[in-house]
């Protein structure tokens, strides 16, 4: 599942490049697969979205955020969602489960024959239509079209990079929680953004243990950690995240997990062999020295 860096990434590629969305206007959108659309109705939703420009692009936990010039469109990819940009009428990739199609940059020139001091390329990027395809093989993934976005995101618990997350407030947030470490990072309310991959790499950063009580943290730790979730997530951004399951925008990440998947082999620290134990139904990946249980 795309966690925080690979979701930003696909965020920053539909805001930048040729295909970028922002500014076009929505021509019309056809849902293929009705459950695909959590909120309003599919007919609701295609109603909606027509004739709204593209305002933003950004990111909040797991979403991709497209904010429109009335609602504000929510992506969620779970655990296949994908999202595909061209030019064509057909729907794009082989499970497109909805398009939306912008209209073209500008009018086209009726004085201009197509393709006259310009390269085709130029053309069919100005004058035809756009596609954004949400295309979802398993068809866990879902978006909404919402006036106010907070109704969906307002549970979420803080963005981890955000600076006004600072480290005594952390601290405060761990003081309060029984849970164990692994299960409370990954739980969207308490700290957004994060999935199995990234809080393994952190707690291994951190050098904490994965089923420590989150109260038993000292500042100390409590500060060590959000370190290694800042370290982890600006790494995972710096190589467009991790290609894992399926094919991402060239990202990387995964050739250099310390424990991630890792399991028997060395730790890049100290050696010792990466164990696996499963907590909450999740694999969590730790090394028993550098990690060690302390209670
Ligand atoms: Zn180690």
């Amino acid at each position: 599942m795309p966690e925080l860096p690979e979701v930003e990434t696909i965020a920053r590629g539909l805001a930048s490049g040729a295909d970028n969305l922002i500014g076009r206007r929505v021509a019309r959108a056809h849902v293929a697969w009705k459950r695909t659309v959590a909120k309003p109705s599919a007919a609701a939703f295609v109603r909606r979205i027509a004739g709204q420009r593209v305002v933003a692009i950004g990111r909040r936990a797991k979403f991709v955020r497209i904010q429109l010039e009335k609602d504000t469109l929510l992506i969620h990819l779970r655990m296949s969602g994908d999202l595909l940009t061209g030019y064509s009428q057909e729907p794009l990739g082989s499970h497109s489960r909805l398009q939306i199609w912008f209209k073209p940059l500008t009018p086209y020139p009726l004085s201009r024959k197509a393709g006259e001091g310009k390269t085709k390329a130029e053309e069919i990027r100005n004058h035809a239509a756009l596609q954004l395809s949400f295309q979802d093989p398993r068809k866990f993934g879902r978006v909404w079209l919402v006036a106010d976005a907070e109704s969906v995101l307002g549970a979420l618990g803080p963005e981890p990079l955000e600076p006004a997350l600072t480290p005594s407030r952390f601290h405060k947030m761990l003081a309060t929680r029984k849970r164990q470490l692994k299960p409370l990072l990954l739980d969207q309310t308490f700290l957004a953004g994060l999935g199995n991959i990234y809080v393994d790499e952190a707690l291994w950063e951190a050098r904490l243990y994965p089923l420590t009580a989150a109260s038993k943290l000292s500042k100390q730790e409590a500060g060590a950690l959000l370190r290694g979730i800042r370290k982890v997530l600006k790494e995972g951004l710096r190589r467009k995240g991790a290609s894992i399951d399926w094919v991402y925008r060239g990202g990387d990440y995964q050739h250099h997990f310390k424990v991630y998947q890792r399991t028997g082999e060395a730790c890049p620290r100290c050696g010792t062999k990466i164990k696996r134990v499963t907590v909450g139904q999740r694999g969590t990946h730790f090394c028993p020295r550098c990690q060690e249980k302390t209670w």
